[in-house]
């Protein structure tokens, strides 16, 4: 078979068919880079290469062709089965990692790979910082740096904060670098994240409005309350304790908050955010800090600023979101029961799964049953 041939079957779901047939000698021949030929031929000994527990590799073998999983996907099951201990690397982990993927289906690579981490916990290593240079190249130096999150979520913070969002963020980001290293623009300060106490809706009730200044809830017994009341009758709004509220409901969301503080700013972004902790498109990764209010029905055409018509998205997706559906290019964001909800130009949905503490799946994990509309 010729190499192009193979290529085409190992993004196929003969991929089992190419794993088997695996011929280094052929690759190296067509100048394939040499480190995804040692990937693939590590492929080719997981699945067929001498082992000590054949019926196992032989169930394994069987589960990926009924997965019908593709060589990317089967890649990264072995990325993630490398990172445990020696003793854990075993040819039954392999087959009851595939098992649940196989029982799983994820639909795409994304949530593939996401499933895979989640199914094989690593325990995470000591998160020390870390400072290294590279080599230069020409007239270029560079530098990689790693540690805690929450430092580097700090200085993302500041980076930002110095940068005119108009504009390319890359190179205004490595100027503001500078200019705090070299002593000017006051140091990153440590952020102090804000704590959101969310409060569940039960099922029955009604928002009667989420314009003016507290939200008007219809109760079953058909009077109405506001917001303000609602959870002073459980919840002791006067007792004056420092957080903040947010009353979100089973199939709209969020849709208010009560800060207990004298800083009333930006609630309704506050609120998106509640919604997707990150940019609500499926695979992204921005913090919902960093990400723009998006109207899920345009303002320009008619969309309003509500918060049953926001959620966040990184200013990337914002521009590329197909505003008008008839568009069908990058696919866009919908709200269905409350939730963010991405149409592909084809109309298969996907959610972002990246931060699994959004509102809506922590309080309601259960989306309710279709209604009528
Ligand atoms: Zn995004």
């Amino acid at each position: 078979m010729s190499t192009a041939a193979t290529v085409a079957q190992a993004m196929s779901t003969d991929a089992m068919e190419f794993v088997a047939s695996f011929d280094r000698a052929l690759f190296a021949d067509a100048c394939v880079n040499p480190a995804r030929i040692n990937e693939w031929a590590r492929l080719n000994e997981a699945y067929f290469g001498a082992c000590a527990a054949p019926r196992q590799q032989e169930r394994c073998v069987r589960l990926a062709r009924e997965g019908g999983f593709s060589v990317d996907q089967l890649l990264a099951v072995e990325r993630r089965l490398a990172k445990l201990p020696k003793a854990q690397r075993t040819m039954r982990a392999r087959m009851e990692l595939l098992e649940k993927l196989v029982a799983a289906a994820p639909r795409s690579y994304d949530a593939f790979s996401q499933l895979v981490t989640e199914f094989v916990p690593v325990e995470e290593k000591e998160c020390a910082g870390d400072l290294r240079f590279s080599r230069p190249n020409g007239r270029f130096g560079g530098m990689h740096a790693s540690g805690p999150r929450r430092d580097f979520a700090d200085l993302e913070a500041k980076l930002r904060s110095m940068t005119n969002p108009e504009l390319p963020e890359g190179p205004q980001m490595y100027e503001a670098l500078f200019t705090l290293l070299r002593g000017e623009g006051g140091g990153v300060p440590t952020a102090a994240p804000r704590p959101v106490v969310a409060v569940p809706l039960p099922d029955g009730v009604r928002i009667e409005s989420l314009e003016g200044d507290d939200v008007e809830l219809g109760l079953s017994d058909g009077t109405t309350m506001t917001g303000a009341e609602y959870l002073a009758t459980g919840l002791g709004l006067a007792g004056g304790a420092d957080v903040e509220l947010a009353l979100v409901h089973p199939t709209v969301g969020p849709v208010k908050s009560y800060r207990l503080s004298r800083f009333a700013n930006d609630e309704q972004r506050l609120l998106a955010s509640l919604r997707n902790l990150v940019c609500a498109w499926p695979g992204c990764k921005r913090a919902a800090d960093f990400s723009q209010v998006h109207h899920v029905r345009a303002w320009s055409r008619g969309g309003e600023t509500n918060i049953d018509n926001l959620v966040m998205l990184c200013p990337f997706h914002n521009a590329v979101n197909d505003d008008d559906a008839q568009r069908r290019k990058w696919g866009r964001i919908e709200l269905v029961d409350g939730r963010a909800m991405w149409i592909s130009p084809y109309g298969r949905r996907d959610v972002n799964t990246f931060h699994p503490y959004g509102v809506m799946e922590r309080l309601f994990p259960d989306p309710p049953p279709a209604g009528p509309d």
